[in-house]
């Protein structure tokens, strides 16, 4: 494993940009095996590690796409009215037993299966009943509005690839195959710990130069969403022996272990010294603000990444760069793309060429069209501009000074499914 590019626990002074610590996380990093079978409902989030494949045809019979008449196309005439016998009914789920013959027709609703001897289905919107005959339109193709047998899926195929994660719509399609339990992979085990003298559990009152732990909150929150078996190790204090211990049961205990604060210069010659015993961990400086100390790499089996402390600076890091490989790690394939979107910011922005910057955002609609904001308190100790915000702006590393009426990329807080 090489995780150095020129820039490891050597020399922390180069300094690497997202996109190439990103590919070398995601490089470096490999699925891991292990899986459990369980119900349909219970593989909601979690990832499949073996193809759904259509043990049957969907739909399984040739059916009515729509309420009307199934007819035998020979019997119409092209270009006028015919006038045939209706001999019976097929609804969804209770079908028409006989034959459909010379000049005759089933009334039909939409899913009852085709009945033998009708080709092609009429739209009761054009037909005219009059008693037992009706009277449909020159005109009508031969096979409109009938959905074949394994149209939407044929038996054999694969309806869901291994490695995708599943949501409601695959929830659905898996039971539309009749399938009652899948093969998903087995959860991933994350330790955390937040790292700092000064930090305090929530829980009892603050001493004098102390503040409240809230990142091992904020990593509950995202990891917990992410499906993880969580692991929290509580507030460990700036000292090795304690760090030591804690990294050596973490890493005992887990797949990932994370970590917060300590890897800012000054602090992280420490947790550096501690590592290069450990394990094989790399140090970087990363083009990006907020975030830009980081460390990732492995002790023992385990990866380990350590987020800088400032709480934005950890949620920033963790979205652009842990969420995607514990993805990754999870067995997730292919990663997916995160769309960027271009809009018009409203705001001016200060910014520094050199680095990408992700600012929170607040995408609202004006006269029908979308804009963005920047939150109005961008420090990177500030939680609530996280709070107050539903985007990132992303202001990448050749980009200057922004002004108000400019476009610039933002990346969505949320999905809808
Ligand atoms: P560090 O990266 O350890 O130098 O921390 C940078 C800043 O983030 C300091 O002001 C810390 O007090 C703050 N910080 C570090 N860890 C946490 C945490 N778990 N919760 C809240 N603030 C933190
Ligand atoms: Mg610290």
């Amino acid at each position: 494993m090489n995780l150095d590019n020129g820039c490891g626990a050597s020399d922390a002074r180069k300094s690497l940009s997202v996109e190439e610590a990103r590919r070398i996380i995601l490089e470096t990093l490999s699925p891991l095996s292990g899986w459990e079978r369980v119900a349909t409902r219970a593989a909601l989030g979690r990832i499949l590690t073996e193809d759904v494949v259509a043990p049957c045809n969907v739909p399984a019979h040739d059916n009515s796409a729509m309420d009307g008449y199934a007819v035998r196309a020979d019997d119409l005439s092209a270009d006028s009215e015919s006038t045939l016998q209706v001999v019976g009914t097929a609804f969804a789920g209770r079908g028409f037993s006989g034959i459909v013959g010379k000049g005759q027709a089933v009334r039909i609703m939409t899913g009852g299966v085709m009945p033998m001897g009708a080709d092609t289905i009429v739209v009761q919107e054009v037909a005219r009943l009059e008693g037992d005959r009706v009277s449909v339109p020159g005109g009508i193709r031969r096979g409109q509005n009938v959905r074949r047998a394994g149209e939407d899926l044929a038996e054999g195929a694969v309806a869901i690839a291994r490695g995708k994660l599943v949501g409601p719509a695959e929830l659905g399609l898996i039971a539309s195959l009749g399938i009652p339990e899948v093969s998903v992979a087995r959860r991933l085990r994350v330790a955390f710990f937040s790292t700092g003298d000064e930090l305090a559990s929530i829980g009892r009152p603050l001493a004098p130069g102390e503040v409240y732990d809230s990142n091992r909150y904020t990593l509950h929150g995202a990891l917990t969403r992410l499906g993880c078996e969580l692991l929290d190790m509580g507030v460990i204090p700036d000292r090795p022996e304690a760090l030591e211990a804690a990294f050596r049961d973490a890493a005992a205990a887990s797949d990932v272990v994370l970590t917060t604060g300590g890897v800012s210069v000054g602090e992280a010659d420490f947790i550096r010294e501690l590592m290069e015993r450990l394990g094989e961990v790399s140090f970087w400086k990363i083009d990006i603000k907020p975030g830009r100390p980081m460390a990732f790499g492995r002790i023992g089996n385990t990866w380990m990444f350590g987020l800088p402390g400032n709480p934005v600076a950890v949620m920033v890091t963790y979205y652009q760069f842990v969420m995607d490989a514990l993805l990754k790690i999870a067995g997730l394939d292919p990663l997916p793309q995160r769309p960027m979107v271009p809009v018009v910011c409203t705001t001016p922005i200060r910014k520094l060429s050199g680095r990408r910057e992700y600012l929170r955002g607040q995408l609202f609609a004006e006269d029908g069209v979308w804009k963005v904001r920047s939150a109005s308190a961008q420090g990177s100790g500030i939680l609530r501009s996280m709070s107050e915000a539903n985007c990132f702006i992303v202001l990448n590393e050749s980009r200057g000074e922004v002004a108000p009426g400019d476009t610039v990329d933002v990346q969505l807080f949320d999905g809808l499914v």
